[in-house]
């Protein structure tokens, strides 16, 4: 089984975070019927978005507020680039970590600006430093600061709002982000948006991230790791997006991936991750691709136009071509991986 896919998407990417550990981790609420998270023990790799999925009720978000103190641990220990985030404060932990909900919580009554400015002046930061923070970060969202720093947030869409929120949880430059279904409030177009535009911005910024999402699809674009979580915070398997999609460690896992794994996994894979052939076989199509986009997007871009061969762009130059037979290859080959990885583990997915 290869992990090309998945190390493709961290490869050359800067690292600006720490790692977490999570230590044997319990959670039981007063009022709560059992405990919400059961001995959780988790490593989270500085640099990576990790996602926790899971059926709704399952322990995510208070397994992820555990993190910043928002919730207490009953018991076990979490750490922090090493350091045991119990004997930090709490209210100083919270400002270098960022946090990004659904209901985003800007305030009404400030400026877009003003919003994004928030922890950073909790932090004491000089005004100038403020200023250019507020500025490059509502830029990396793309929200350019002379069209919507003077805004306020009634006055921007949804989606605007909750790039706002992604821009106010990095302006501090925090190590680690949470973020807890911060995409869930928007429409699936706008979402994907949001997410594209996220994973853009973390290849520059390669930020430790917890993101939680009940959405498998969302966890397998978002994740270079994920862990799927059964009642109780239980990890029923934590792996890269390819290695849970070719080899689900049980029915539980199954069921949650769902059907077409071979499509998924043609999401995962970039057109210029795969042996591309001379443009000139694309001569006469007028259609084309990015190079950064996935087979999935080449092959609805092959159906959605009728054309069998597309040239592969990068910027405005063509590097060469795909054709709809190379994507075929690749899901037969896919189709193969997964024989043989199920075969290996004495049973098989279907
Ligand atoms: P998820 O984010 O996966 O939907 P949560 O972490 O919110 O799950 O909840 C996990 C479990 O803990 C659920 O059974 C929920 O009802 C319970 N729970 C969450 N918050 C509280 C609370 N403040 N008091 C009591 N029980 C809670
Ligand atoms: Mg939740």
């Amino acid at each position: 089984m290869s992990e090309t896919t998945a190390n493709a998407k961290t490869v050359g990417r800067e690292i600006g975070g720490v790692p977490i550990y999570l230590d044997d981790v319990c959670k039981t609420y007063p009022s709560g019927k059992g405990a919400a998270v059961e001995n959780l023990t988790m490593d989270i790799p500085a640099g990576e978005i990790v996602v926790l999925v899971g059926p709704s009720g399952c322990g995510k978000t208070t397994s992820m507020r555990m993190i910043n103190r928002l919730i207490e641990p009953t018991s076990g220990k979490i750490m922090i680039d090493g350091v045991d985030a119990l004997t930090l404060d709490d209210v100083k932990l919270r400002r270098t970590i960022g946090y990004v909900i659904q209901q985003i919580g800007l305030f009404p009554h400030l400026s877009i600006a003003q919003n994004v400015a928030l922890v950073p002046k909790m932090l004491k930061m000089d005004k100038k430093h403020i200023e250019s923070k507020v500025e490059e970060m509502l830029n990396v969202v793309g929200l350019p600061p002379g069209e919507y720093a003077d805004r306020y947030p009634r006055q921007l869409s949804g989606g605007q709002q909750q790039r706002v929120g992604v821009a106010r949880a990095l302006a501090a430059d925090p190590p680690v982000m949470l973020m807890d279904e911060p995409f869930g409030a928007v429409d699936p177009i706008t979402r994907a948006k949001l997410q594209d535009q996220f994973l853009e911005v973390q290849k520059t910024l390669g930020k430790t991230i917890v993101f939680v999402t009940h959405d498998f699809d969302e966890a397998i674009k978002m994740g270079d790791r994920i862990a799927v979580l059964r009642a109780g915070s239980k990890i029923a398997q934590y792996g890269t997006p390819s290695e849970i999609l070719t080899n689900p460690a049980d029915d539980f896992v199954s069921g949650f991936i769902g059907s077409g794994v071979t499509f998924k996994r043609l999401n995962l894979e970039r057109i210029q991750d795969i042996t591309l052939r001379p443009v000139a076989d694309a001569e006469g199509s007028d259609s084309i691709v990015e190079s950064t986009a996935s087979l999935n997007a080449a092959l609805d871009t092959m159906l959605g136009e009728g054309n069998d061969a597309l040239r592969v762009m990068e910027g405005d130059k063509a590097i060469g071509s795909i054709h709809l037979s190379d994507v075929m290859n690749r899901v037969k080959e896919m189709r193969d991986d997964r024989e043989v990885a199920s075969h290996a583990a004495g049973s098989v997915h279907e």
